[in-house]
């Protein structure tokens, strides 16, 4: 039997195939790592999947097995062709999409009940995918991701800790992570340079905070962590038309000590203080 090593090198041997870094081209082919992202899915016939990157289709294939679709969303001509020409093609759950998840209007073609998201992400794009992924968030019950193992610490990371971040706030705002485990370079063709983790965030089924309110939010999440070191009172003076006067009374009323720095404060903290910031610049208009 072949395996899936020997197939991704039979792959990468072909002279019309030119696997790019740039576009994360790192095949998984330890089954053992499939099938723990295959049960971490938690598929039941009627789920429908959206996969990022099917590649070479060797998660692809274990996931059309159990899910009732699975739209796959695939920038390279060269695989789109390679998976159009593959078994895979003829399975009844697959949809193959060809285009860049950063781009394609997903609401166009994914259902509109949630779906389940999975993806061996390319790394380099794995921030601005994140992002997107959350602004489509009524459309996902789930998001299961490889990610570079930083970028996976960042995501889950807790407040007051090193990693902590504009993107862990913006995890914890639209939902949790349920679980992860670590992945080695060894379990991919070819071997990339770094560590992977596998995260599984489960999606409220509402954000904490309305649509509405995002813009704020982010604003003052991204004035906090702009500067690591800097007292919230120094990082909301900005915001508040460099008023630190305002912005020192404005925390305290939130029970928020104007010298916290921003990598100290929680989710809920950021969207109290995102509310009382909109209401004084309402009452300041
Ligand atoms: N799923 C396969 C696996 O687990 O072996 C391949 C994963 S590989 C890390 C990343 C895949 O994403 C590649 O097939 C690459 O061509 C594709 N890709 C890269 N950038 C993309 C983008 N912007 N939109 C869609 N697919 C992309």
């Amino acid at each position: 039997m072949v395996t899936l090593y020997q197939e991704a090198r039979a792959a990468l041997r072909d002279p019309a195939f030119h696997a790019q870094k740039r576009l994360g081209q790192n095949f998984l082919v330890e089954q053992g790592v499939i099938d723990a992202i295959v049960r971490l899915s938690d598929l039941s016939p009627t789920d429908e999947v959206l996969e990022i990157g099917p590649g070479l289709g060797f998660l692809t294939r274990r996931l059309v097995e159990r899910a009732r679709r699975v739209w796959a969303v695939e920038i390279d001509p060269f695989l789109v062709d390679r998976l159009r020409e593959s078994p895979l093609s003829a399975h009844p759950a697959f949809h193959l999409i060809p285009g860049d998840i950063l781009k394609i209007p997903l609401a166009d073609f994914l259902p509109g009940h949630k779906v389940k998201l999975v993806a061996n992400l390319p790394y380099s794009i794995s921030t601005p995918v994140l992002f997107r992924l959350f602004e489509y968030r009524e459309r996902f019950s789930s998001l299961i991701l490889m990610l570079q193992k930083e970028v996976a610490e960042r995501i889950a990371a807790a407040p007051g800790t090193k990693s902590y971040g504009t993107l862990s706030v913006w995890r914890a705002i639209h939902g949790q992570v349920l679980a992860k485990f670590p992945v080695s370079p060894g379990a991919f063709v070819p071997r990339p340079k770094v560590y992977s983790t596998v995260l599984k965030i489960g999606l409220y089924e509402e954000p904490l905070v309305s649509a509405a309110e995002m813009p704020l939010l982010h604003k003052v999440v991204r004035a906090a962590f702009g500067q690591r070191r800097k007292t919230m009172t120094n990082a909301l003076a900005g915001l508040l038309s460099n008023e630190r006067k305002k912005a020192e009374p404005l925390l305290q009323q939130q029970g928020i000590d104007p010298r916290r720095r921003g990598e100290t404060l929680d989710a809920e903290e950021f969207i109290r203080l995102s509310r009382a910031i909109k209401a004084v610049s309402e009452e300041s208009i």
